[in-house]
């Protein structure tokens, strides 16, 4: 009997091993002509300064969506791009796209609106990869202080040696530079010190308890009051609420992100909303609009 079941179980587990291998697969095979197939779109979430309620920028958010598979989010693709080199092509395509975005902007009233791009490791660690940017910014006759560049913690933390160098590189140029999932990775303390970070972002898996969860309330403290000490902002993701947002406000926190104030929107919905809330995300808001 129990050898029975041993064997049906490890046959199950093979199986299912073998499924994830042919999905993984399918997608990277369809990932391959996503670009030429036009199945790519760069999806747009605003930042809301929590003091003024000021928009201060937006996250650039990758959306796949292909005809036989449907609409693949980023966290199961982003994964599979990296593993088979295709995220340097993906990752080019989205700076490609924010950076014409931006200098689209740049003849409107949006000219000081920034976008926060996410840059898988595989990407950052590419030698060409700040040139290959700055080309594009240069081209595009933008100010470098316009792109931030998103890198996970777990990014940060690792090549360290390598990574200071870059990060050097990057904010004397001018780019901003935040840590992603900020809390979720392994931080040391004396490197956070050493690197010239702008932004740490808040995950949201810290951001879901407040205000009810003590210890959740405990670690945004203690991450805000790490950031600013060492001369650094702080957006919370995944605002979900009115009650998160103003407390995050009365803790000092400078930005917030997350669906209380937008969802990722596609570039029309984002200028349409923007144009709604007339720069100030409070202004359409009864019980925010007291605080600007
Ligand atoms: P991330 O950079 O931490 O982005 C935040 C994720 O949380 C996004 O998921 C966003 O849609 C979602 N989100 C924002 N506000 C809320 C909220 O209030 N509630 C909830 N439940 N979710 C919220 P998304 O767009 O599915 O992206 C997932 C991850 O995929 C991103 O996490 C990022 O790590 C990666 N990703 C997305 N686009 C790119 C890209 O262009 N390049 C790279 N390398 N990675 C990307
Ligand atoms: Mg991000
Ligand atoms: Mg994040
Ligand atoms: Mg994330």
């Amino acid at each position: 009997q129990s050898k029975a079941m041993g064997k049906n179980t490890y046959s199950l587990y093979n199986e299912n091993m073998e499924a994830q291998l042919e999905e993984k697969l399918l997608i990277e095979k369809h990932l391959r002509n996503a670009i030429e197939n036009d199945e790519l779109e760069v999806y747009y979430q605003p930042q809301v300064s929590l003091s003024s309620g000021h928009i201060n920028g937006v996250e650039a958010l990758l959306r796949w969506h292909n005809p036989t598979l449907g609409f693949v989010p980023p966290d199961k693709f982003i994964s599979i791009a990296e593993d088979s080199q295709l995220i340097l092509k993906l990752g080019e395509w989205v700076a490609q796209t924010c950076i014409e975005q931006l200098q689209i902007w740049q003849q409107t009233h949006l000219a000081n609106l920034h976008i926060a791009m996410n840059v898988s490791s595989v990407q950052f660690e590419d030698p060409d990869f700040i040139d290959q940017i700055s080309n594009m910014m240069k081209q595009a006759n933008l100010p470098n202080h316009l792109l931030e560049i998103e890198l996970t913690e777990r990014t940060v933390m690792s090549n360290v040696s390598d990574n200071i160098v870059r990060f050097n590189q990057i904010r004397s140029s001018g780019y901003g530079l935040s840590v992603d999932d900020f809390g979720t990775g392994y931080s040391s303390l004396s490197y956070l010190k050493r690197f010239p970070l702008s932004i740490l972002k808040i995950d949201k898996s810290f951001v879901d308890g407040i205000p009810k969860d003590d210890d959740d309330k405990s670690i945004a403290t203690a991450i805000l009051n790490l950031a600013h000490s060492l001369n650094m902002h702080v957006v919370a993701e995944g605002v979900e609420t009115i009650e998160q947002l103003l407390f995050l406000r009365e803790l000092n926190c400078d930005f917030a992100q997350g669906y209380f104030i937008s969802r990722p929107l596609p570039i029309y919905e984002l200028e349409e909303w923007l144009q709604l809330n007339k720069g100030n995300f409070y202004y359409r808001h009864n019980d925010l609009k007291q605080l600007i």
